[in-house]
């Protein structure tokens, strides 16, 4: 065993790379290697917990600065909660991690001087990693009444969600992405940059320049904005990033007042965050969730953008999910063309019936409520049924209406059925069929209450 250990010490950098795979496996899927390095130090890595690694270097002389790369899963059973990930030094001292914006999950971790042990690890955020709620919490079948109903998976009953992002504040956005969304009554999520020109840069910004017709774009209230950083430069130290993620924040608050303070944030593809903190860290302090993954770029760039939209909006309404695109200019000659950008949205219009077409806020809210949403119920007869809708979201953030749907017996006749709150206001239902049954759909606020569904005489 000693021999062997020793052996593989001192053909280290030649057996990492063969025993790379089985190294692999056996942290779970995570990837540690020492960064760009060709001298004699040496790597070694040990999973502590599900989510705990330790990391040993011997430098073996070598006496340039070290770097760790750590690679996360970020996908499948093994995944990382990459937001919620931090690196610690033998005193529990948190040390400064390099990521790129939309790549959380792979870190760089430069080691300080004469460190040679680090600590990957995720912090579990308060109230627990969110596991959903099964559909049963969700439904409620009851056999006293006949009553079927349940929160439905997206807003109104549609199959499928669909949201479409801007990035980078172009001008041609507001003369162009605007009126054509408009023209199909679509509603946009604008990744905005809204930091005011830097001292001593030479990068000057788009949105200000344009302030004015951002901020009656915000007035008008049909389009959402979302925090792509106050400068789209990256960020160069904690207080860097606060003040690059806060910025952008404040401005956009400034810009919707009265409106619920959750938003998207995405940091740019291609900008360097350093940081100690955990990405956690911020999105809780700015009301902001992570929307740097699993969007689709539209950029004609990358070939065939409209036929791999209508393959991908197929595939999202078959298995009732949420896609994601996202846009940076609009015109002839650049990152998309017009008409292309038109054949896209003329896809998703012809979609439409099934499709929920939303912002993106609009759509984690609904996703995240009704993770948290629980039917009960309280009582029921022959002719009514009274049930409480529990949810653990905060409402003044989480202020997208759930839709429950409701399907009466067929005794019932369903233009005579209404539902009451418990102060006995009347909340209207938007009576449709699901294959030749009848079926209410009805908006209730993300929150506790108890209401009563009844058939009138
Ligand atoms: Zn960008």
């Amino acid at each position: 065993m000693k021999t062997q250990r020793l052996l593989l010490s001192t053909l280290a950098s030649f057996m990492l790379a063969v025993t790379g795979a089985a190294q692999v496996a056996e942290l779970g899927g995570v990837k540690v290697t020492l960064n760009g390095h060709q001298g004699p130090a040496v790597i070694q890595a040990e999973r502590l917990e599900k989510f705990k690694l330790r990391v040993d270097v011997d430098p073996k002389g070598e006496t340039k600065p070290l770097a760790i790369r750590v690679e996360l899963p970020n996908a499948g059973p093994n995944a990382w909660p990459a937001a919620d990930v931090e690196a610690l030094d033998v005193n529990d001292k948190a040390l400064l991690v390099q990521r790129t914006g939309i790549e959380w999950f792979k870190m760089l971790i430069p080691l300080p001087a004469g460190a040679t042990t680090c600590f990957v690890q995720a912090v579990e955020p308060p109230g627990g990693w969110s596991k959903p709620a099964s559909d049963k919490d969700r439904a409620i079948q009851d056999n006293v009444s006949g009553v079927k109903m349940r929160v439905a998976k997206w807003h109104d009953g549609r199959a499928a969600a669909l949201s479409i992002r801007f990035d980078d504040s172009h001008p041609t956005q507001l003369t162009k992405a605007v009126p054509i969304l408009r023209e199909h009554g679509f509603r946009g999520t604008f990744m905005i940059n809204p930091g005011a020109s830097e001292p001593g840069s030479r990068r000057t910004s788009d949105f200000e320049q344009h302030r004015a017709e951002w901020e009656a774009l915000a007035k008008q209230g049909d389009h959402e904005f979302a925090n792509h950083s106050a400068h789209h430069r990256g960020g160069f130290g904690d207080e860097d990033m606060e003040a690059e993620i806060g910025e952008a924040a404040q401005a956009i608050w400034k810009m919707t007042p009265g409106k619920s303070r959750l938003t998207a944030l995405n940091l740019g593809g291609g900008t360097r965050w350093d940081t100690t903190r955990t990405l956690r860290h911020y999105l809780d302090k700015y009301h902001h969730f992570d929307a740097s993954e699993n969007s689709t770029g539209m950029d004609d760039s990358y070939g065939n953008r409209v036929e791999n939209f209508r393959r991908i909006l197929d595939q999202h309404i078959q298995r009732g999910l949420w896609c994601r695109i996202h846009y940076h200019y609009i015109g002839d000659g650049l990152s998309s063309t017009e008409a292309n950008f038109r054949a896209a949205l003329d896809i998703a219009k012809q979609h439409a019936s099934d499709l929920w077409i939303a912002g993106m806020a609009d759509i984690h809210k609904y996703q995240t409520e009704r993770n948290a949403a629980k039917l009960t119920l309280v009582k029921s007869d022959a002719k009514s049924i009274t049930f409480q809708l529990d949810c653990a979201t905060d409402a003044t953030l989480y202020d997208q209406p759930l839709t429950l749907e409701f399907t009466p017996p067929v005794s019932w006749d369903a233009s005579k059925t209404v539902l009451q709150s418990e102060n006995g206001a009347s909340v209207a239902a938007q009576p449709t069929s699901s294959k030749g049954d009848a079926l209410l759909r009805f908006e209730l606020p993300a929150k506790m209450a108890v209401y009563s569904i009844k058939l009138l005489p």
